[in-house]
């Protein structure tokens, strides 16, 4: 077994972790880079050897796909030459850019590990130095390698697919729905007893054109209306976050239709965990009677998740048998 340290490559992307306030704990934005994140933490450097990038600067809201798709590509280039990568980043998005870095990651890529802060550097109990020490562990240990990207978090790990970021300040701000955490980080050690069941990538971030389809949400709620044509404008395709187990009011049920007619139209449970069912129910605006209208079943996604599933998708070309497909092997 060689003695070297694993190399590890630190990206950061702003947020709270990266951010200073400018009067006690208040008006922070982000402003550190990471050799100032990895100053921060006691010891870092018995864990790894470190190479550092600062790739944006951007409270996470202002994070886009594109971005995404270009670190991936980052990720690509260096990966060869990595044992793990770490991503710090604002805790807003952090499940959207995980999970679309597992939809664009090869199997053998390196261990990718995804972290933020819930309390700024300049807060009494700053979570970010820990966090960070966490994530370095993670990315440097074998028991990540073939797992895919990870979301490390307050000492848990958790499946991107699934973490959600569950609270606007707490400090154990994330947590998985339907399975996870799927390992956890104690004292030096790091322990993933769930390894999860890998998918190939839904494309190669080089394959993707530089102009990426738009795709909508749509929630419904008590009562909501019919969709009308300026709601969908400029769609490639839709993502209806539906009641329960794939449910909407029986007055959408004919627009909705008519929309899926024209672009793809993807169901997900606006409740964001357990899955869509297929045949349970039957009145109209059943989940039954709209997967016979032609929408497709997100599954075990929640909505904002099946949306960034779906502007890879149609990115990439993807029929609708294709795109049916994926969703039903997403879990
Ligand atoms: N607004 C911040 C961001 O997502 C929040 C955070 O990092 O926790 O960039």
């Amino acid at each position: 077994m060689s003695d070297r340290l694993p190399r590890v490559l630190v990206v950061t992307l702003g947020g709270t972790i990266a951010s200073v306030p400018d009067r006690a704990g208040h008006d922070a934005v982000p402003r550190l880079g990471p050799d100032e994140l990895i100053a921060s933490v006691p010891g870092a450097e018995h864990v790894a050897t470190l190479r550092t990038e600062s790739f944006r600067q951007f409270p996470s809201g202002d994070l886009s796909v594109a971005d995404v798709v270009a670190l991936a590509q980052l990720i690509h280039r260096r990966g060869p030459d990595l044992d793990g990568v770490v991503v710090t980043q604002g805790t807003d998005t952090l499940e959207e850019t995980s999970y679309l870095l597992e939809l664009l990651l090869d199997r053998d890529a390196p261990p990718v590990v995804l972290t933020g802060a819930m309390r700024n550097a300049g807060l009494a109990g700053a979570d970010g130095p820990g966090n960070l020490l966490a994530a370095l562990r993670v990315a440097a240990s074998p028991e990540a390698r073939g797992a895919g990207p990870l979301v490390v978090f307050a000492d848990e790990i958790h499946l991107p697919r699934f973490v959600r970021k569950q609270h606007s300040s707490r400090v154990h701000g994330f947590g998985s729905v339907n399975a996870g955490p799927v390992g956890w980080v104690v004292e030096e050690r790091v322990r993933i007893p769930l390894l999860p069941r890998r998918r190939g990538p839904v494309c190669s971030p080089d394959s993707l054109p530089a102009e990426l389809p738009a795709v909508g949400v749509i929630r419904v709620g008590l009562g909501s209306g019919p969709i009308l044509p300026e709601h969908v404008t400029g769609f490639a395709g839709l993502v209806v976050d539906a009641f329960g187990g794939g449910h909407v009011p029986s007055p959408i049920v004919a627009s909705l239709a008519a929309v899926a007619e024209r672009i793809p139209v993807v169901m997900a449970s606006r409740t964001g965990a357990g899955e869509v069912y297929e045949s349970t129910y039957a009145f109209p605006g059943s989940e039954r009677d709209l997967l016979e209208r032609g929408l497709i079943s997100a599954v075990a996604l929640d909505g904002i998740k099946a949306r960034l599933q779906l502007i890879l998708l149609l990115a990439s070309g993807a029929d609708r048998d294709e795109i049916r497909a994926r969703y039903e092997s997403a879990v």
